[in-house]
């Protein structure tokens, strides 16, 4: 009889089995465990994949949005000089987002390089930048020919490091760009209070990050001002344009005029002819209507995501060798613009993460491998070799900047990152399964990749 009865510790286990397969309901969870998902073939070599089906498209597109798009082409009312729609979007934007104003602009880049302009970054000037972002972020420096100081990522937030600002700041540094990657909030507390104890301006850099929330503030406006984009890949998307968010009046009034060839605006002071400097990056209004009628959807398809991420980060950290992104310390909403996780490789038999991306494509997951060591790329020495980078700064600044630019946790991360883009975290609960055990899939198989 001794046999039949269960120890505690059988109990327990087989108990919390049970509640762990009826939480996740996932089909199987065979670390170490022979006759499951071992005796499977990996796709890459020839067996079947894992998920068959499609995965959902982005962007989706509203057909009631129609008839007022086709009302506005008709009536000749394009551009926002003689039209209402960007002004109700930037009105229901700062709503939304919980800023006293906002400023709809062509793109991203354009509501960055106005943002720069406004506060101030001038040539000669350093900005600080986190290395771990997309391209736009440190262009818009080289444009106003200041010199972009990478800061180094935290691998483990895949955010710069508060921690490591300070050290590089210097006596020309007047701004920092903090960037929310991924819809994943930085440690704002920490970045402003640095800022302010050496009077720089910041910028947040959130065309990531609609939504997101730092200790329940929506991010874009926790620092000077903060910037998004609206290209098509994005989770408010208009096949391109973008918004500055601010809670100073005149700040606000100098953007705008910023961007509409300086124009003065607002509590500006009215001139004849022109005394104020600007570019055009106005949006249009066929852009707005898109977005007015895509912000109907960002808040129901956010919650999908986010439900989405964290099964994922609950269920892959099961993992040996995957590492969930962790929050940074007061984000309270991450928006996921792309799901990242890092790939340990010593922890896979060696296999080069492009294999491991190859291998998981093959099982019919679509991923792919983060940013890039952005703070080496070609770009850069084109850009502190010119003609008009050698005039505004001293050899002995480019030869220190070059001594400095090593980022060993970012290039960690670079190596290391794996990402699934947005549209992945909108299927269902099973497609999440799906690619739990596809990547559990691969870890059994690692001896049959190298
Ligand atoms: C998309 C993006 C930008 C640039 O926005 P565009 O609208 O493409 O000009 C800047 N920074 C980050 C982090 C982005 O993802």
């Amino acid at each position: 009889m001794k046999s039949e009865k269960l120890t505690r510790r059988q109990a327990i286990t087989a108990t919390s089995a049970g509640i762990a397969g009826l939480m996740f309901g996932f089909p199987f969870r065979s670390f170490g465990i022979k006759n499951s998902s071992q005796v499977q073939k990996l796709a890459i070599n020839g067996g079947d994949k894992i998920h068959k089906t499609a995965w959902p498209q982005w962007p989706y597109w509203d057909q009631s949005a129609e008839p007022g798009i086709i009302e506005m082409f008709r009536s000749g009312r394009w551009w926002r000089g003689n039209g209402e729609h960007v002004t109700e979007f930037e009105k229901r934007y700062a709503e939304l987002m919980g800023a006293k104003r906002c400023l709809a602009t062509a793109s991203g880049t354009t509501a960055l390089l106005t943002a720069l302009n406004v506060l101030g970054v001038d040539a000669g000037d350093e900005v600080l930048v986190s290395p771990y972002t997309f391209i736009a972020t440190y262009n818009v420096i080289f444009a106003h020919k200041a010199l972009p100081i990478f800061v180094d990522s935290d691998p483990e937030t895949f955010l710069i490091d508060p921690k490591k600002i300070e050290e590089r700041i210097t006596e020309n540094s007047v701004a920092i760009i903090p960037v929310h990657i991924y819809g994943l909030p930085v440690d704002m507390d920490s970045v402003n209070t640095v800022a302010r104890a050496h009077n720089l301006r910041v910028i947040e850099d959130a065309c990531q990050a609609w939504l997101a929330e730092y200790r329940g503030k929506r991010v874009g406006s926790l620092g000077d001002l903060g910037c998004f984009s609206f290209q098509n890949s994005k989770h408010l998307a208009s096949g391109e344009g973008g918004a500055i968010l601010g809670n100073d009046e005149d700040l606000m009034d100098r953007c705008h005029a910023y961007h509409n060839c300086g124009r003065p605006y607002g509590n500006m002071k009215p001139v004849t002819g022109n005394q104020y400097n600007g570019l055009n990056y106005r949006m249009q209004q066929s852009q707005a209507l898109i977005l007015l009628s895509q912000m109907k959807r960002i808040e129901k398809d956010n919650d999908v995501r986010l439900a989405n991420a964290l099964y994922l980060s609950e269920r892959l950290k099961e993992i040996p060798g995957i590492i969930p992104v962790k929050p940074a310390s007061g984000a309270t909403r991450a928006v996921y613009h792309m799901y990242p996780f890092r790939y340990v490789k010593e922890q896979f038999n060696n296999i080069p993460k492009e294999k491991f991306i190859r291998a998981l494509n093959a099982e019919g997951i679509p991923c792919s491998g983060g940013y890039g060591k952005q703070n080496k790329e070609g770009l850069i020495e084109e850009q502190l070799g010119s003609r008009g980078f050698r005039r505004l700064f001293s050899e002995a600044r480019l030869k220190r900047w070059r001594e400095e630019n090593q980022l060993p946790a970012n290039d960690l991360l670079s190596e290391q990152a794996v990402t699934f883009y947005q549209s992945l975290l909108l299927g269902s609960r099973s497609d999440m399964d799906d690619i739990v055990n596809a990547i559990t899939k691969i870890y059994e198989n690692r001896n049959s990749l190298s």
